[in-house]
């Protein structure tokens, strides 16, 4: 059966009926604070651990103890409220989000209800279209329920306590396009702030998604919730997925089929949402505030800090890598994507003095090693060679030293050893060759029975001469310099 439902640009079309939906779209993301120490005890935050063994009475809700709040989770929380320009509430309070589940010891989630520590705010996408942010708040996370193991439900509490950052933006996000784009600069922006690593893969950052369709012009419709969602693609994925879902519920008449209030599991290897559970009135989770835990204050002072060790953001660093260092658009898109391969071209480029060649050695050899399984690492910084080594690698290839071929085997050898540019040119051989009298004897050699090209040469066809250095070049083993070959064979052909 073809698919009923067409899509043209931020507008999905029924076939059968005409009718032009629209989608409504927010994101709820929650991003693991990057403390040393819980929210509200001094254990360790730690993946990984053996399970229960990062836990005190604190963060398994003994009773009798005291929560106490970790003072470098407000101030992370803080940055991040600055980096995506909301504001930070002078005043705020902790709350009691109630509800009974064996991951939550204390059978209440400490939380932020109706005053949130940061508010408004919002991200500009590359697209040009921006995302309202409608509040961050601060909270703790609950612990880890095991369910695969049979009829037993493991719990491990290592993670029940770790700060974590809620924000909710405002319904802008129209397409699956534009959750994918909202997350990946969100994640950008944590982690270039220092804020959270967002490792989704150990569950830093976690996101939610509030999805609604309606016809063009009409109101608003029920919306829907997605959870599971373990990757970007998999957020855009169920989006696609839920947006045709609810539409040709709606197409079909049958009232019974109509999407209703509830929130979904998303099912990455089945490609479909299903129902987890209802939520015919709102979830009562009978919230009052913390009695335990003082209010949250931010004075000026604080702010001032914060804002302080803000870096420059990734669409700022963009944005001059075009205008000030001449880097093309998608270039500099590739170095900032990460905040440690930025500040590696960044420094590369400055010791070098040329950006331009620091941009193509990064983008095209250091970023290939990346994802390559003979280097054994997956970040910039795991890698042996640092600004200085590439920058000395780019001298020698600038300076004419070696040709840009052999730089590319020597890069690949100083990724692999950590050896310097100079030792592996060295080691190898692979200086050019400068001296004139070899260099004009592997002309000769090349000139040889080629006297049709040298007639072209002579009758100004330069462009001829490209079928000569191909054999010099091969002769010298790719070390003659091809400047100095071309400029030989130029005055051996006119004089002859
Ligand atoms: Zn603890
Ligand atoms: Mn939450």
């Amino acid at each position: 059966m073809t698919d009923p439902i067409e899509r043209e640009g931020d507008v999905w079309i029924a076939r059968a009926s005409g009718t032009r939906w629209r989608v409504v779209c927010g994101l709820e993301v929650h991003a693991q604070l990057r403390t040393v120490t819980k929210l509200f005890c001094g254990c360790p935050v730690e993946f990984g651990a053996p399970p229960n063994s990062r836990t005190c009475p604190v963060c398994t809700g003994q009773p009798g103890t005291l929560p106490v709040m970790n003072e470098e989770a407000l101030a992370l929380g803080v940055r991040a409220a600055l980096a995506v320009g909301a504001d930070v509430a002078p005043w705020s309070k902790f709350d009691r989000k109630n509800y009974f589940y064996c991951d939550i010891p204390k059978n209440y989630q400490i939380s932020q209800f109706d005053r949130p520590y940061c508010t408004g705010g919002g991200i500009d996408l590359p697209s040009g279209r921006r995302i309202r942010l409608h509040r961050i708040h601060l909270e703790e996370d609950a612990g880890k329920a095991i369910h695969d193991r049979g009829t037993t439900t493991l719990v491990d509490l290592n993670r029940a306590g770790t700060p974590l950052i809620e924000s909710v933006t405002e319904a802008d996000v129209t397409t699956p396009e534009e959750a994918f784009e909202y997350l990946t600069a969100l994640k950008e922006i944590l982690t270039y702030a220092g804020v959270s690593n967002a490792d989704m893969e150990k569950g830093e950052l976690r996101c939610d998604v509030n999805v609604s369709v309606h016809p063009e012009g009409e109101g608003w419709r029920t919306k829907v919730e997605v959870k599971n969602l373990n990757s970007f693609r998999n957020v855009a994925a169920a989006l696609e997925h839920e947006i045709v879902r609810q539409i040709a519920a709606y197409e079909s008449g049958d009232e019974a089929r109509f999407p209703v209030q509830e929130t979904r599991l998303w099912d990455a290897d089945k490609l479909v949402t299903r129902s987890m559970r209802s939520k015919e009135a709102a979830d009562d989770y009978r919230y009052f505030a913390e009695p335990d835990l003082p209010p949250v204050t931010v004075d000026e002072a604080f702010l001032e800090r914060e804002r302080a060790l803000l870096p420059e953001l990734p669409a700022a660093r963009r944005a001059r890598y075009q205008r000030e260092l001449g880097l093309s658009e998608y270039d500099a898109g590739v170095l900032t994507a990460d905040r440690g391969v930025a500040d590696f071209f960044e420094a590369t480029a400055r010791l070098s003095g040329r950006p331009k060649d620091a941009a193509n050695w990064i983008a095209n050899e250091v970023l290939r090693a990346l994802g390559d399984d003979e280097f054994a690492a997956t970040t910039v910084d795991e890698l042996p060679v640092r600004p200085h080594d590439l920058s000395e690698l780019i001298a020698l290839v600038t300076g004419g030293t070696i040709h840009t071929k052999a730089g590319r085997q020597v890069i690949r050898e100083m990724l692999a050893t950590g050896e310097p540019a100079g030792e592996v040119v060295a080691r190898l051989g692979l200086e050019q060759v400068e001296d004139e009298g070899q260099l004009e004897a592997w002309c000769r050699d090349a000139l040889v029975g080629k006297d049709a090209i040298a007639e072209d040469v002579r009758a100004g066809k330069d462009k001829a001469l490209g079928a000569l250095i191909g054999p010099v070049m091969q002769a010298s083993g790719g070390k003659a310099n091809p400047q100095k070959v071309r400029e030989i064979l130029k005055r051996l052909i006119l004089e002859g």
